[in-house]
């Protein structure tokens, strides 16, 4: 709840307000937070990665040694199970780990030394060399769906470290204890390590007011978010039109997953299909932007029964809690909007549960023409709710992929012949998502280096990037070349001597020996 200048947090777990107060931050907070990441920049910017990795491994140490009390703050502030908030604590630390990993190997940062050609004729060439270097201090924005891996210590927060920038974390209104907590262990951290104090702070505040006034700060140099497509937007707008100077945004907004089940494999494995499917419609309680809320089919007597079958295991599913009290009104009120579109049809549409702050699951199904012709039956309903999109045959299948705005995943279910079979279908899906996925849903992020969790928009800002896996940090560095500069005034990542052993470019041949 949000009083003139505070936010109480409200337990749909309890059905109730949690005791705890948070003002919004001060002016003085905000200024503060700016000027001190502001003056991090340079320090922190300059510390050597080894450093950078002790920090970060530093701060997953102190997550963990809360222990079972950063769990309970968590489950109370957004009725995730424990189990699942363990996970994705885990998660969180294995993350900050990685980057530490990356961070002692070296190599990311792309080092490429091109030596002089004095002799070059017709005319000599400079020494010229080129390193990734920070881009400024990141302004991060807490999820609701994810208190950990994607909030205050999370994954945008850890690369953004990683590359050697300040942050600042503007906390979700739905997890501010949390905030608190996790924030506390990386403030400890820095104590520990010795960074500059402004490398790290985090504001209370209404989007809208304190987020925008954040985004228009020329101080702040980078954007990532995962939300709502409309905060998502506008604070791209923002980034992008109402500053003196422009800065990236990664905002992760808006996926609805299409699933697209192959003829022959759908007849042989129906049952076992409908099984996964349900099971992933209803993970987190549809709460993940990669879970499924498109299916397409070819008509068939086994895309009938796979109807009857998903509409039985989503029945008897019991309603769950969600996050909190605005997405679980959104949840029916986008509902209602997609089954207002001419065409759609309800499998099954559970009783409004909103008052609970509960999700029932809804299965819907449209035939392709329709689905073709009314770009807003993508809008994504966040929640356990899923459309199954009809298609008359190949051709149409085709049609539709080529009619779906991009998408952070994409699935496929087929045999070896069949996807050969549809090898058109999958191009066109590649076209439109960050990753594509064979037999099976696409809940589930592995955090892995080849992991790409990112796609074409709406799904996200910028498709050319991911937000899970060591790649992440480039979002945060931009390359810098230095020409004939003198040995001692250069990075030490790029000196003659490579004091750190890192893997770099010297004149076209990858290697980790120093220069004479
Ligand atoms: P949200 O409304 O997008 O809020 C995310 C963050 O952005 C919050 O900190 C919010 O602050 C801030 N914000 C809101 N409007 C803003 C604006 N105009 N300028 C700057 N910042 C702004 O997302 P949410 O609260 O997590 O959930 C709402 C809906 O977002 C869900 O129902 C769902 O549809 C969608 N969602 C999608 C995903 C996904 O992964 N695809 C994940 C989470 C949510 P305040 O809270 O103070 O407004």
């Amino acid at each position: 709840m949000q009083s003139n200048n505070s936010f109480q947090s409200f337990s749909t777990l309890k059905g109730e307000f949690l005791p705890t107060i948070y003002p919004f931050s001060s002016e003085e907070k905000i200024s503060e937070a700016l000027l001190k990441a502001n003056e991090a920049v340079i320090p922190y910017g300059k510390t050597s990665f080894v450093q950078r990795a002790d920090f970060l491994e530093t701060i997953a140490q102190n997550i963990l040694a809360l222990g079972e009390d950063l769990l309970m703050q968590a489950h109370l502030e957004t009725a995730l199970p424990i189990a699942r908030l363990t996970g994705e604590r885990d998660r969180t630390i294995n993350q900050l780990k990685l980057f530490a990993s990356l961070l002692r190997e070296g190599s990311w940062v792309d080092a490429v030394i091109d030596t002089a050609l004095p002799d070059r004729k017709p005319l000599p060439r400079a020494d010229i060399r080129r390193m990734l270097q920070p881009i400024g201090p990141v302004l991060v924005f807490g999820a609701s769906n994810f208190p950990f891996a994607y909030s205050t210590a999370g994954v945008d927060t850890a690369s953004a470290l990683a590359a050697g920038c300040p942050v600042i974390v503007k906390a979700h209104e739905s997890h501010l204890g949390t905030n608190e907590m996790v924030a506390s262990a990386i403030k400890q951290a820095i104590d520990q390590t010795k960074m500059p104090l402004g490398t790290f702070d985090t504001l209370i505040g209404e989007g809208p007011v304190l987020g925008q006034q954040l985004a228009t700060n020329e101080l702040i140099k980078a954007i990532g978010f995962t939300g709502s497509y409309k905060a998502g937007m506008a604070l791209y707008t923002t980034a992008t039109q109402k500053r003196k100077t422009p800065i990236p945004v990664y905002a992760e907004m808006s996926s609805i997953n299409p699933i697209v089940l192959l003829p022959k494999t759908l007849e042989e494995k129906v049952e076992q299909i409908a099984t996964t499917l349900s099971a992933s419609i209803l993970l987190g309680v549809g709460q993940f932007c990669t879970s499924p809320g498109l299916i397409f089919v070819i008509e068939s007597e086994a895309a009938n029964r796979l109807k009857e079958l998903l509409a039985h295991h989503l029945k008897t599913a019991n309603s769950a809690v969600m996050l909190n009290q605005t997405i679980s009104k959104a949840y029916y009120t986008d509902q209602k909007k997609l089954i207002g579109y001419d065409g759609v049809t309800i499998i099954i549409q559970g009783q409004d549960e909103s008052s609970l702050y509960k999700a029932t699951p809804t299965l819907l199904s449209v035939n392709a023409a329709h689905f073709i012709t009314e770009p807003l039956l993508q809008k994504e309903v966040f929640g356990p709710c899923s459309m199954i999109v009809v298609c008359k045959d190949q051709s149409e299948l085709n049609n539709a992929i080529m009619h779906m705005h991009g998408q952070l995943t994409g699935s496929f279910f087929g045999n070896t012949e069949e996807l050969e079979e549809y090898n058109h279908a999958i191009d066109l899906l590649q076209q439109r998502v960050g990753r594509i996925v064979f037999n099976n849903v696409p809940t589930g992020v592995e955090v892995c280096n080849a992991m790409v969790h990112g796609g074409p928009f709406p799904s996200t800002t910028d498709g050319r990037t991911t937000s899970v896996g060591p790649e992440a940090i480039k979002r945060f560095v931009r390359p810098v070349c230095y020409q004939d500069c003198p040995d001692d005034l250069l990075p030490v990542y790029l000196r003659n001597k490579n004091e750190a052993g890192i893997n770099r470019n010297i004149n076209g041949v990858i290697t980790n020996v120093s220069i004479k």
